[in-house]
C-alpha cells in the first residue's frame, strides 16, 4: 500500500474520454482544479465528471481548487510576441492599453508595479527565462535593461527576484472563484502567493461565510512566505512547496534546503505538506521519466512529504495515466526503504489536548508492539493527521461517516479512509465491526495486533479519549 499521496491537475489532457478513470485507477488520490485557466462552467463540468467516474469505481477523490492569486503578468502585444536582445531597453507600464504592447513597452496586470520596485531590482519574466534589470522608475513606468533576452509573448508571468511585491493574496477574482469552488464541493482551497498568516485567515473567513469547512493549503511561492513560515503554517491545514514560482523568487539552488526545512516544519506543527512542480516534467511528452525525476520524487518521499503533485504532466501532457503509474511506482519502492531517522516529534512538548495525547500514545504503542493496522474512529480526521506525523510503516485507517472527512484525509501520508457510520453501529459491537472491515480488505488476519481509537461519546468531534489494543481473533474484540 502506497503511503505517499498523489495529486494530479486536470486539464485538456484529462478531458480525453476514459482518462479520468485511468488516472484514478493508476492511483490518484486528489485532483487539482486550476483557477488560473479556463472558466467556471468548465471547472464545474470537470468536477461533476470526476465525481461521477469516482462513484462508478466506488472510489473517493479529493478536489483541490487552486486559486490564481495575484500572479503578475505582462499584458499583450499587438503582434502576439516580440524578441528581446541583451542590452535592449524595455518598459513595463502600469497605465498602458492592455493590448498595445510593442518592441519598446508592454502593459502589466498589476497596475501598482512601479510602486513596488526600484532601480537595481531584477524582474524575472516567464519563469526566469528572461531577466530585466530596473534602470529607473518614472511614475507608472518601470524602465528596464534586458539582462537576459529571448522571445516574449502575451501574458507571461513576472516575479521580483528576492520578493517584495505587495499585491494582496486574495484578488477580487479569487474571492469569486472561492465561492464557485464551494458551490462545486471543493475539499481544499490552495491560496497562491500567500505572504502572511492574514492572507490565510482572510480565506478562512470567506469560507466560513460561505458555510464551507474545506481545508486551506498555503502555497509557498513568495520569498516573504518563508520569513513568515511558522505563522502561516499555524493557521493553515496544509502547505504546498510551489517550487515553480518560489524558485524564481529565491533562486533554484535555494530550493532543496527550503523543501527539507518546510516539510520538517509542517510535520512538527502537525500540518500536511505537498511537494509540487516539475516532478515529472519530461513526461509531458515522454513515456518514461528522467533518472533525475525518479530521484526527485524519491527524495521528496524520503523528506517525508505527504503528497507529490503533478501539474502540466497530467493537465496538458500526452500520457497522464503513465505518469501517475510511474510516480506511484517510485513512491512505493522508496517507501520500502526504512527511514532510519528516529522521530523526535513532539518529544519535548506538552500535548495540548486529550485526543492529541491519545494519537501520540497510539503511535508509540503501535510502533513498539508491531501493530498491523491502526483504526481511528474519527469525525474531522484530526486524530489521523496527528498519527500520520509520526514515521511508521503502519497503515492508519480513518473510519468516518462524513464524506468531507473521507476526502480530506486522502491528503495525509499513510492514512486511508473507510466509510463507516458509527451512529448506525451498536456501540458494543463497534470494535468487532472495525476488525471485520479490516479483515475483509485482507489488511489483518488472526493473531495480528490492531489499535483502535475512539471517543466515549461517539459521533462527537474532538472527543477521542481512548485507545484499545486488540489481537484479531481474541474474544476481547467484542467488548467496548
Ligand atoms: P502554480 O503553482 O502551478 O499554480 O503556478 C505551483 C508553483 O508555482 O510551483
Ligand atoms: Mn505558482
Amino acid at each position: 500500500m502506497r503511503r505517499t499521496k498523489i495529486i494530479a491537475t486536470v486539464g485538456p489532457s484529462t478531458d480525453k474520454p476514459g482518462m479520468v478513470e485511468k488516472i484514478l485507477l493508476a492511483g490518484v488520490d486528489l485532483l487539482r482544479v486550476n483557477y488560473s485557466h479556463q472558466s467556471h462552467t468548465e471547472h464545474e463540468r470537470r468536477v461533476q465528471e470526476i465525481r461521477k467516474v469516482a462513484a462508478s469505481l466506488d472510489m473517493e477523490v479529493g478536489i483541490i481548487c487552486d486559486l490564481q492569486g495575484p500572479k503578475i503578468r505582462i499584458e499583450k502585444f499587438t503582434g502576439g510576441k516580440i524578441l528581446l536582445g541583451e542590452g535592449d531597453s524595455f518598459t513595463i507600464d502600469g497605465k498602458m492599453e492592455d493590448d498595445a504592447g510593442d518592441q519598446q513597452q508592454v502593459g502589466v496586470t498589476y497596475k501598482d508595479l512601479a510602486k513596488d520596485v526600484k532601480a537595481g531590482d531584477k524582474l524575472m519574466v516567464d519563469d526566469g527565462k528572461l531577466v530585466l534589470k530596473v534602470k529607473e522608475v518614472i511614475g507608472h513606468q518601470v524602465k528596464c535593461e534586458v539582462l537576459m533576452g529571448g522571445e516574449l509573448s502575451n501574458s507571461k508571468g513576472i516575479n521580483l527576484q528576492g520578493g517584495g511585491l505587495s499585491a494582496a493574496a486574495l484578488t477580487q477574482k479569487d474571492q469569486e472563484d472561492l465561492k464557485h469552488g464551494v458551490s462545486i464541493g471543493a475539499d481544499y482551497f490552495a491560496i497562491s502567493f500567500a505572504r502572511m498568516a492574514d492572507d490565510i485567515l482572510e480565506a478562512r473567513r470567506l469560507l466560513e461565510a460561505e458555510g464551507s469547512n474545506a481545508g486551506i493549503i498555503a502555497k509557498f511561492e513568495r520569498a516573504e512566505a518563508l520569513e513568515n513560515a511558522e505563522s502561516i503554517i499555524e493557521v493553515s491545514d496544509a502547505i504546498m512547496i510551489a517550487r515553480g514560482d518560489l524558485g524564481v523568487e529565491i533562486g533554484d539552488a535555494a530550493l532543496p534546503p527550503v523543501q527539507k526545512r518546510l516539510i520538517k516544519l509542517a510535520q512538527d506543527m502537525d500540518r500536511a505538506v505537498i511537494t509540487a512542480t516539475q516532478m515529472m516534467e519530461s513526461m509531458i511528452d515522454h513515456q518514461i521519466p528522467l533518472r533525475a525525476e525518479v530521484f526527485d520524487v524519491a527524495n521528496a518521499v524520503l523528506d517525508g512529504t505527504d503528497a507529490v503533485m503533478l501539474s502540466g504532466e497530467t493537465s496538458i501532457g500526452l500520457f497522464p495515466d503513465k505518469v501517475v503509474e510511474a510516480m506511484s511506482r517510485i513512491c512505493e519502492e522508496t517507501e520500502k526503504q526504512r527511514i532510519t531517522r528516529v522521530s523526535d516529534h513532539r518529544l519535548n512538548q506538552r500535548f495540548e489536548r486529550i485526543d492529541e495525547a491519545i494519537a501520540m500514545s497510539t503511535m508509540y504503542a503501535a510502533n513498539h508492539i508491531g501493530a498491523k493496522a491502526i483504526a481511528a474512529l474519527t469525525e474531522t480526521g484530526s486524530t489521523c493527521l496527528w498519527m500520520s506525523r509520526i514515521s511508521s510503516g503502519i497503515p492508519i485507517f480513518a473510519f468516518t461517516r462524513h464524506t468531507s472527512t473521507v476526502r480530506k484525509v486522502k491528503l495525509f501520508r499513510g492514512v486511508y479512509p473507510v466509510c463507516f457510520d458509527i451512529t448506525h453501529t451498536n456501540p458494543l459491537e463497534a470494535n468487532k465491526d472495525v476488525i471485520e472491515a479490516l479483515m475483509k480488505q485482507a489488511i489483518v488476519k488472526d493473531g495480528d495486533y490492531v489499535i483502535i481509537t475512539k471517543g466515549d461519546l461517539q459521533g462527537h468531534r474532538g472527543g477521542t479519549n481512548n485507545m484499545k489494543i486488540l489481537q484479531v481473533g481474541q474474544a476481547t474484540e467484542h467488548t467496548l
